[in-house]
């Protein structure tokens, strides 16, 4: 794989922490897990846009932007990684925000994420659920080019070619620490959803010849379109890195079980899976990815889908910050009792 002659830039510290979680593993009584902490990858509270940022930024500067344009849910945190990586080079960032929820509490519209997008200096902007949102950053671009910007268009999720090589690299450092510590890794369980990290941790599994299957648990698609997209985005991100045809199609797997219904749209295994990792390992999900992923994973274990004694490993993508947009779906949560 051709993944050098790529220009990176560090935002984020790494490499990310490789954890058991002895207490979940064992209250759960399956296989035995393990956490990637890509929720920490520090960029104004961190998480997996980080890696993308790192190429797509990279590239912005490459073309002498000094604007960069991106767009999300109202709780993205891509955004919020977005501002925080513009803050850090310099470059002025846009933001447009997609009412995908109709949610109209103050705290979803104005706290957790959106508060610091705002807090590091981004401008946002807000449209109606359905809007064509590439179309809608394309015609502020062309506003701010006639006012003489160059702006950079990052993709919702930052999920591009470009951007899915965080996750290529993300891959060979999981394949580095796990031959380190002689873990032999039997599945990597995420939350997937704008498909760039699915379809990055793929082809990059794929160049280091791991054979660790990856398994994506869907947070808006269905299963085939879900699929479909990871695969087109790794087939074309496989190409670029001059390893054509790498990725087979079967190595895509998306299980679309867990969305509930909507994306964003909170779910009872979710409140569980978010309160569950709080209590047993002191690591906080959000309630949009990671919590209905790791819903996803404790189900399939509750169903055997795992076996004892293999080895499982949850990327944790981040978002804890969105929790504070999401307080009221945990208001029927009981303190424990003492
Ligand atoms: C964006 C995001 C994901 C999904 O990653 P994609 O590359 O968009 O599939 C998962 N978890 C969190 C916390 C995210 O913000």
């Amino acid at each position: 794989m051709k993944l050098a002659k790529f220009p990176r830039i560090r935002l984020g510290h790494g490499p990310t922490p490789l954890e058991p979680m002895p207490r979940l593993s064992e209250l759960l009584g399956g296989p035995n897990l393990w956490i990637k902490r890509d929720d920490c990858t520090g960029l104004a509270t961190g998480g997996n846009k980080t890696r993308k940022l790192e190429y797509l930024m990279a590239e912005a500067l490459a073309q002498g932007a000094d604007t960069v344009i991106t767009q999300g849910a109202t709780q993205s945190n891509h955004a919020r990684q977005t501002a925080a990586a513009a803050a850090r080079l310099g470059l002025q960032c846009h933001i447009i925000l997609e009412d995908r929820t109709g949610y109209k509490q103050e705290e979803y519209r104005h706290s957790g994420n959106v508060f610091f997008d705002v807090l590091m200096g981004a401008s946002v902007s807000e449209v109606p659920a359905d809007t064509d949102m590439d179309a809608a950053m394309a015609a502020l671009a062309e506003q701010l080019r006639a006012r003489g910007k160059k702006p950079y268009v990052i993709p919702g999720g930052g999920s591009n070619t470009v951007g899915a090589l965080g996750y290529v690299t993300c891959a060979l450092e999981l394949v580095d620490q796990a031959n380190n510590t002689g873990l032999v890794i039997d599945t990597l369980v995420h939350a997937t959803g704008s498909a760039g990290t699915q379809a990055g941790l793929v082809v990059g599994l794929e160049g280091a010849r791991s054979q660790i299957p990856v398994l994506g648990i869907g947070v808006r698609a269905a299963r085939k379109p879900q699929e479909d997209r990871v695969f087109g985005l790794a087939e074309r991100t496989a190409e670029m890195l001059a390893v054509p045809g790498s990725v087979a199609r079967e190595s895509v797997v998306a299980n679309c079980d867990y969305v509930g219904d909507g994306y964003g749209l909170p779910t009872a295994g979710m409140i569980e899976a978010v309160t569950l990792l709080s209590r047993t390992e002191g690591i906080l999900l959000d309630p949009v990815y990671s919590g209905k992923g790791m819903a996803g994973l404790i189900d399939l274990i509750r169903k055997k889908h795992f076996k004892k004694g293999q080895n499982v490993v949850f990327l944790h993508t981040g978002g804890a910050v969105g929790l504070f947009g999401y307080r009221q779906a945990f208001d029927g949560l009981k303190p424990a009792t003492t």
